[in-house]
């Protein structure tokens, strides 16, 4: 169980609240994001507590054993409450393998595919960590359109993600 005091409570949403930003329809986190594009920061001592979580815990409930806090939404860095719900071990790898699938099934046939999810990942990391994207796109032999594509998240908006 995943369980905030009130204070905690206070805690977490004073970190939070001023990194989120409105973007369409959901509301996303601007702070430090993993690998995979979500939130996360620092809480109780632990270096890497997703954002996702903290909001749930604090607006929603506690979370129990063994569930996830999931995105209707598809969008990992978004916080937005209506865009959430807990789901199982199940759901999260069920949601996972029908986007793989997706994703091999689109990404890969794409005509101008080239770079693998791994790679695509590797990319994010590297732009949200602020490289610049001409400098990706010349240490990667590529165009510098395609580092666009995938900052817009555009052509790769397939890739899988996981949701742990
Ligand atoms: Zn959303």
């Amino acid at each position: 169980m995943f369980r905030l005091t009130e204070t905690e409570k206070e805690q977490a949403l004073s970190k939070i609240l001023p990194k989120l930003r409105r973007k369409g329809r959901c509301i996303v986190w601007t702070g430090r994001r993993t690998t995979h594009g979500y939130g996360s920061i620092r809480f109780r001592g632990r270096e890497n507590v997703r954002v996702t979580r903290l909001v749930w815990a604090s607006k929603k409930g506690p979370i129990p054993q063994g569930r996830f806090v999931c995105h209707r939404c598809d969008n990992p860095p978004c916080t937005r409450i209506g865009h959430l719900f807990l789901g199982t071990n199940r759901d999260n790898q069920l949601d996972a393998r029908v986007k793989g699938r997706t994703w091999r099934a689109i990404g890969e046939k794409a005509r101008h595919a080239k770079l693998t999810a791994d790679a695509v990942r590797d990319i994010r990391v590297r732009l949200a960590n602020g490289e610049q994207a001409p400098k990706i796109a010349a240490s990667l032999g590529r165009g510098r359109q395609t580092i666009y594509d995938i900052r817009r998240g555009d052509s790769w908006k397939y890739v899988a993600e996981s949701y742990f």
